[in-house]
């Protein structure tokens, strides 16, 4: 089914019998169907479209905001409370213990954004100058910044067509100076934990689970965050649940949290944390303040509720396109390493090329479905400033050790993750489709796949 093929003509043979065969139990009117689907025009080359207004998918949680999320920032108000370690009870504390729960983990700590959750954990793992931080080549600006900001190293890993970081490619990229490896899981898909845990156990390295693109994502069963010794979520309004800002860090270890929480609040550790972790067992340190207001903490409970709810849409609307589409010849599909715990975000194909995923992703606008490349992060080794190492001191640790001057960044790095970004592309999914939409969805998707045949 993976093999080229090289004519239009023999694809559309094709398609009958290879389609026949996996979803439309092989009649022959279903075959005639199936190859009658891949001559209908293109709107883009003046065909009547799909759809006459176009699909896309807004941000998840705002679509959720009802009742419960007023009335809790009423209460806010109505306190005359906004700072969370003022007079006793506190929305941020509710929430952190809600979401805690969720995770299925000891702790969590609730901060003002995904990044400064990554500085305080970074912290709370001790990273500083002289130490190397592996991150995916692939991902959001903050996962990279926040390590140089902690003085250390960042050294790029390769992601695989499931456009998070390969676990091959961690191995080669680990030194005596290696300290951790930051687990994305981005645009819905959960990183594969498994290999990860096993080559970080093998070297004695620290897991920082990022999923902040994939809050309420599970790998084998277990919730996302809850497998690497610490992990962090943004709740900035693209991510699953929101607070138009927020973050937060999750650990079961009562010495990170520590570190965490005093990372994230002048150093200090206040009630109720000193009692909750028996007085504490570290001294202060320099540290700056990444503290929750309550208007967030009283939003993010109220999210927190609809976070279930949220998935599951996601999810169901992702697996409809992607059983609607099953069975087409040759499809290629982002791969992941956990299609339960998958949130759907993306049904996005591989397309093999760059040059077909974008004549791919412009006919599936022309009929009115909303299509994009891989979003929501960069390719960091490549971005100006990472690849010229610009900080704002020119002595910065980071890249002044023997490592930091020798190490390269740019396309040289990461030819694959460049390769891999460039051939992936698809549909955004919303919690809120309907099933007419994801039918059109569905009806897009086929028709410009079939229409457009072999490259
Ligand atoms: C959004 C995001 C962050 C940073 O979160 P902010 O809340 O925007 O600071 C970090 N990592 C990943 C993977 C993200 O998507």
């Amino acid at each position: 089914m993976n093999e080229p093929i090289k004519s239009r003509r023999e694809f559309l043979a094709t398609v009958g019998v290879a389609g026949a065969a996996s979803v439309l139990v092989g009649s022959s009117e279903a075959r005639r169907g199936f190859a009658a689907e891949g001559q209908q025009k293109l709107a883009i080359d003046g065909g009547t479209p799909v759809r006459k207004t176009l699909l896309s998918s807004s941000p998840y949680g705002p679509q959720f905001y009802d009742e419960v999320e007023k009335r809790e920032i009423l209460e806010v108000i109505e306190s005359r409370k906004p700072f969370r370690w003022w007079k006793g009870g506190s929305k941020v504390l509710q929430f952190e213990e809600a979401y805690a729960a969720h995770i299925g983990v000891k702790y969590a700590l609730g901060v003002t954004s995904g990044t400064t959750a990554l500085s305080a954990a970074l912290a709370a793992l001790e990273i500083g100058p002289g130490d190397e931080v592996i991150l995916p080549a692939w991902t959001w600006y903050a996962d990279y910044d926040t390590v140089v900001l902690a003085g250390a190293l960042p050294v790029f890993a390769e992601i695989d067509s499931s456009l998070n970081i390969d676990p091959e490619d961690i191995e080669a990229r680990i030194t005596p100076r290696t300290k951790a490896i930051i687990a994305v899981s981005l645009q819905g898909c959960p990183a594969d934990m498994g290999p990860i845990l096993e080559i970080a156990r093998k070297h004695k390295l620290r897991v920082l689970e990022d999923f902040s693109q994939c809050v309420g994502g599970r790998y084998e069963g277990k919730y996302l965050g809850s497998m690497g010794d610490i992990g962090i979520s943004s709740f900035q309004q693209s991510k699953t649940i929101t607070a138009g800002e927020g973050g937060a860090v999750v650990t079961n270890d009562p010495m990170l949290f520590e570190r965490a929480v005093r990372a994230h609040d002048v150093g200090a550790l206040r009630s109720p944390y000193r009692e909750g972790l028996g007085g504490g067992q570290l001294p202060g340190f320099a540290a700056s303040n990444f503290r929750m207001n309550e208007f967030t903490g009283a939003i993010l409970k109220a999210q927190e509720q609809d976070l279930e709810t949220i998935c599951k849409a996601v999810r169901s609307n992702a697996r409809k396109v992607r059983d609607g589409i099953a069975g087409l010849p040759g499809l290629r599909m982002r791969k992941t390493p956990d299609l339960e715990g998958d949130l759907g975000v993306t049904v996005f194909l591989d397309h093999g090329t760059r040059q077909r995923r974008d004549r791919f992703l412009r006919a599936l606008r022309a009929e009115g479905i909303s299509a994009s490349s891989p979003g929501g992060s960069v390719i960091l080794p490549i971005d100006e400033r990472v690849e010229n190492k610009v900080t704002v001191h020119p002595d910065w640790p980071s890249f002044n050790t023997p490592q930091g001057r020798a190490i390269r960044y740019g396309r040289e790095c990461c030819p694959k993750t460049i390769d891999i970004q460039g051939r992936l592309g698809g549909v955004i999914m919303d919690p809120n489709f309907t099933n007419d939409d994801v039918a059109d969805i569905v009806r897009a998707i086929r028709k410009v796949y079939l229409a457009m045949g072999a490259a």
